[in-house]
């Protein structure tokens, strides 16, 4: 009974853990102005090719910038993606190294992701970005106070998550989304998967298969955009609520 009390009082803070919009932990972004009619595309778990580049050749044929928040060991694997997705007015963001569960690191453990990925960005695009999301979203006290010493704003998600890791059709992961994107939303979807690297390896391709996020990208733009919707990074999201601009800079400005 009391061991059940006690399972029960774990998974509680663990979905707490998790959940995008709690603000117990310490401040995070969660939306941006609600009085605007803008939208940010956040892209997790990449770069992972072809699909990342695939997302990319969407967002130029519409003319749409987005935010890819980028993990350390994919980053390193594919260096040029990273490049292509900052030439092309993309932001990027900390997703740390290997997408571990923050909340089970030490101080030192978050401090190191976040360094070492941020090493790699700088490695391959010659920018520190200062915006970061913990991977699962997972975060408490210690990891938004190690996050914020770093100067990292923590940004989460408005748009409940389509589940798009589970494979769905591109038309269900735009359901999903759009029955729930209105102003100021930030939208979470999957270039890659934990920044696994599949090329070369031998893993299953299918866990790299990120297709229906490339077509579900396609029919978010265009709906959104009937609506009048402008689409705007994280970064800029940030500037219109008028908080600091420090969150993505070239080292050499
Ligand atoms: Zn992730």
């Amino acid at each position: 009974m009391c061991l059940a009390a006690l399972f029960a009082l774990a998974v509680a803070g663990y979905e707490v853990s998790e959940s995008p919009g709690n603000q117990i932990f310490g401040k995070t972004v969660v939306r941006g102005p609600s009085n605007q009619r803008v939208v940010a595309l956040t892209y997790d778990d990449g770069p992972n090719p072809p699909y990342t580049d695939e997302i990319l050749a969407v967002l130029r044929a519409e003319n749409v910038r987005a935010t890819f928040f980028v993990v350390g060991r994919a980053v390193v694997a594919y260096p040029a993606v990273v490049r292509r997705e900052v030439t092309q007015g993309n932001a990027l963001g900390n997703h740390t190294w290997s997408h571990g569960h923050l909340v089970l690191y030490d101080e030192r453990g978050v401090r190191q992701t976040l360094e070492r990925t941020d090493r790699a960005i700088y490695a391959a695009t010659g920018i520190h970005t200062r915006i970061m999301r913990p991977p699962f979203g997972a975060r408490d006290w210690l990891v938004l106070r190690e996050a914020r010493k770093l100067h990292y704003v923590p940004v989460m998600w408005s748009v409940p998550l389509p589940h798009d890791w589970e494979y769905p059709p591109a038309q269900v992961i735009a359901t999903r989304v759009l029955r729930y994107a209105g102003d100021g939303a930030i939208i979470a979807l999957h270039d890659g998967n934990q920044g696994i690297v599949c090329e070369g390896r031998r893993v299953s391709r299918r866990l790299c298969d990120r297709s229906a996020d490339v077509g579900a990208t396609r029919l978010i733009i265009e709906a959104l955009k009937r609506k009048g919707y402008r689409f705007v990074t994280i970064p800029e999201l940030l500037r219109l609520q008028g908080r600091a601009t420090r969150t993505a800079y070239r080292a050499s400005e």
